[in-house]
């Protein structure tokens, strides 16, 4: 388990302002927009050598004086399922609230199993510092109670030393490493909103910011069916896009920049429509970007009368359009009845798997040099290619370097015939597969 420090407490106690002051620089998050439920704020931070993730779990209250008991209770289990450590933020400003009440008594009912620490913020004076008092009352925390100024920092530093001492271990500095960043890409309608929200309804999330995109991206970490994965820029597909915004998908050059950021490109299409021109676009464009590519045919529920071959000719016809692209596999989703949603990110965690995946030198060789024994370079202009070796480069998704003694006489045919065997002998389905050749 990694080192995790959740806040907890009612609105405007300072939660984000905290937030931001343990993450530092590192991945501030704030999300202020109007009308938009803040999700679990994650971010990452270190404090004498040790790596720790922080949780806002304020998300989890819709709008400010919307405080229920059903949003204090899930609040609270979440930091208390999530956390190492819990910090209870109260307000020494505004004094004893009644809802600090409520969080404390849902605290005492849940809280036994973890360290919980008592924190009075905007202790921004002397005599602010003095009416930590009347919060004794509460009966929450362990050992000392602390009082900070989340604005000026003050007293944050003690705080951290208690927190970090509950870590037995340094932590990891960037938990994200090694997690697939996808994005879902389609026309307007397709089900991208619906398809996302399927997966935020009914799983955990939690949202990071990412650097170099637009300011108002949001990529958002999830756990579903086990697996760990990072939607990116899920903002741009939440917030129901005005509809000339919609119009132009594929040249929205925020759909553009998600898919640029990703590791998996999530193609979705209507099943009422079939695959059409800007799909074809899309797909291309994502090959050339040597992204994975999944295909969804959403909406899959609509079709009526569905035969046994029906799939089967979706599947041809989509293979059809997109040659000589034949490497993204299909799945045909609904986000209306939930069929294959589950089936859809698994493949897309296949698909992740292929594109980082390092064929061993001699295992290429022993296969591939067989094949290429079977079927010679064509000559050209009367020149003999021989291609004597093989290696994966150690890119970031698959490329193949095949040595040999004339590589500018080498065939795109070949290259083709090359291709076809490495896909036959190693799976890379959903991945495009790069081909050098250098000079032996
Ligand atoms: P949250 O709703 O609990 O996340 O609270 P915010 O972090 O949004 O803070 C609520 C208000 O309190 C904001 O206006 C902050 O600027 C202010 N605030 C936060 N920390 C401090 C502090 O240490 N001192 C003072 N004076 N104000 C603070
Ligand atoms: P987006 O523009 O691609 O984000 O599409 P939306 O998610 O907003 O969906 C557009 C419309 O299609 C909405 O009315 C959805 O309810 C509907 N829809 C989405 N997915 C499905 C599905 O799998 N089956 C059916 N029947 N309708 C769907």
């Amino acid at each position: 388990m990694t080192n995790t420090i959740a806040i907890v407490g009612r609105p405007n106690v300072g939660k984000s302002t905290l937030f931001n002051r343990l993450v530092g620089e590192r991945k501030a998050i704030m999300d202020n927009q109007s009308g938009v439920t803040r999700d679990r704020h994650y971010g990452y931070g270190d404090w004498t050598g040790k790596y720790f993730t922080v949780i806002d779990t304020g998300g989890y209250v819709v709008g400010s004086d919307d405080v229920f008991e059903e949003g204090i209770r899930r609040q609270v289990k979440l930091a208390i399922d999530e956390a190492t450590v819990v910090l209870f933020l109260v307000d020494l400003d505004a004094g004893l609230h009644p809802l600090d009440e409520e969080f404390a008594e849902v605290l005492r009912r849940y809280g036994n199993k973890k360290p919980i620490y008592l924190v009075g913020n905007k202790a921004d004076s002397a005599q602010r510092v003095q009416s930590v008092g009347e919060f004794y009352s509460l009966g929450i925390g362990i050992g000392d109670i602390f009082t900070i100024s989340s604005q000026t920092g003050s007293g944050t530093g003690d705080l951290l030393d208690a927190v970090v001492s509950h870590f037995e271990q340094e932590g990891v500095e960037d938990p994200d490493a090694g997690i697939p960043r996808i994005t879902v890409v389609g026309r307007p309608n397709v089900g991208k909103s619906s398809f996302v929200n399927t997966l935020l309804g009914e799983e955990r999330s939690i949202v990071t910011d990412i650097a170099g995109t637009t300011r108002d991206a949001i990529d958002t970490r999830y756990n579903a069916f086990g697996n760990e994965f990072i939607l990116v820029d899920t903002a741009g597909l939440r917030r129901k896009a005005r509809v000339d915004e919609d119009v132009e998908f594929y040249s929205n050059l925020r759909a553009l920049r998600a898919m640029e950021a990703s590791d998996v490109c999530i193609v979705m299409l209507d099943a009422t429509r079939g695959i059409e021109a800007q799909d074809v676009a899309i797909i291309g464009l994502a090959d050339r970007n040597r992204k994975g590519i999944v295909i969804l045919v959403n909406k899959w529920d609509l079709i009526e009368n569905k035969e046994s071959n029906t799939a089967k000719e979706f599947e041809d016809e989509i293979y059809k359009r997109i040659a000589p692209i034949s490497y993204p596999p299909i799945v045909f989703t609904s986000t209306v009845t939930k069929q294959r949603v589950h089936k859809a990110i698994e493949t897309v965690m296949e698909v992740y798997a292929n594109k980082t995946k390092k064929i061993p030198t001699s295992q290429l060789n022993e296969v591939m040099l067989k094949e290429i024994e079977a079927h010679q370079p064509p000559s050209s202009k009367g020149k003999m290619v021989r291609i004597k070796y093989v290696t994966q480069l150690p890119t970031h998704t698959p490329v193949f370097a095949f040595f040999c003694n004339l590589p500018q006489y080498v065939k795109e045919s070949y290259t083709r015939y090359l291709e076809n065997r490495l896909r036959e002998h190693f799976d890379f389905t959903g991945v495009p597969i790069g081909i050098v050749y250098r000079k032996k």
